[in-house]
């Protein structure tokens, strides 16, 4: 008997909880559920679970633990274009946690309730005696119809990518000491960028009827931009001279070259990685001036399949790396 956290996260979903879903869970490949809502409107439901010790590190700030829940959450929904409603809540704690913690990660979520205009709608709380155990299921809503699946890329499409890439992962090797030569400002940008996404909800709801296919980049843009190629049944190619830095990834990058590999696959950017046809450019330019959030072309969608990414010169690098590996 091989043990299940022995199979790969997807092969495992693939292989027992696909074959479970609902027409609504389309097929479990996407980032989001959708039911249907009132009349015209449909409900996008995703839920993200995050434990001590493998999302975060015990001695996290606890509010930010709870935005960094929240938030990944609500960048699915902005993947897809939706409103969000509200949350469902469950936490599992040990007896480690006092009252002091649970006031820091409530105070969290008021923030962000407040910013997002959102509240609890319910959850369940139990103890453990293991490590702390979050999970959040966000609701939110759409126009029938509307929510942009991974699956409508086409060949032609170019390839987009919101905000900048690699930021978080390099925050993270930050913050476990293995970045050198770094000053304190940069480092405190790629820090919070690690600790406290950003959910392009705004820009998400705007590319509506502009993206064809959409999804977040939590587990690093590769891997993800394969998953969008596999549900649309297509091939992309990016260019890695193309991938928008920070200037404090930027100069990490100078100092050691090699963690080029954070941006093309490091996780926990949440920015939105779309396809667009080429007649949306124009129109992708002002909104992205208008939102006040870059929006790169970074490359294209082909037939065939699978991801190729391309060096200056144009030749197919190797990727040691291609999706996210948890701390
Ligand atoms: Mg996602």
């Amino acid at each position: 008997v091989v043990a299940a956290a022995s199979l790969g996260e997807f092969e495992r979903i693939a292989r027992y909880f696909a074959p479970l879903a609902a027409p609504g869970g389309l097929g479990l490949l996407d980032d989001v559920a959708l039911i249907d809502g009132p009349p015209g409107q449909q409900y996008v439901l995703k839920t993200d679970a995050i434990v001590e010790g493998v999302h975060f590190f015990a001695g996290d700030p606890a509010g930010q633990v709870a935005q960094k829940l929240l938030r990944v959450n609500l960048s699915d929904l902005a993947a897809k274009g939706a409103v969000p409603v509200g949350y469902l809540l469950v936490t599992a704690l040990p007896a480690t946690r006092d009252e002091r913690w649970l006031e820091a990660f409530a105070a969290g979520l008021a923030a962000d309730q407040a910013a997002y205009g959102i509240g609890l709608l319910g959850g369940d709380s139990t103890a453990t005696s293991g490590p702390v155990t979050l999970s959040i299921t966000a609701l939110g809503r759409i126009a029938a119809g509307r929510a942009v699946l991974r699956s409508g890329a086409r060949p032609g499409d170019r390839v987009f990518v919101s905000g900048t890439l690699g930021d978080a992962a390099l925050g993270l090797a930050a913050l476990k000491g293995e970045l050198g030569r770094l000053d304190a400002a940069s480092r405190a940008f790629l820090v919070a960028r690690y600790r406290l996404p950003q959910p392009r909800l705004a820009l998400g709801q705007r590319l509506v009827g502009l993206a064809r296919a959409m999804m977040d980049v939590s587990d690093g843009l590769a891997g993800d931009l394969g998953h969008l190629c596999k549900a649309s049944g297509v091939g992309a190619s990016i260019e890695a001279a193309r991938l928008p830095l920070s200037p404090a990834a930027r100069a990490a990058i100078a100092a050691e070259p090699p963690r080029l590999m954070a941006a093309l696959a490091g996780g926990d950017d949440y920015e939105l990685l779309f396809a667009a046809p080429p007649e949306a450019e124009s129109a992708l330019a002002a909104l992205a001036r208008d939102a006040g959030v870059p929006l790169t072309m970074i490359g294209q969608i082909e037939g065939g399949s699978g991801v190729r990414v391309l060096d200056e010169r144009g030749a197919a690098m190797s990727l040691a790396v291609t999706g996210y590996r948890h701390f």
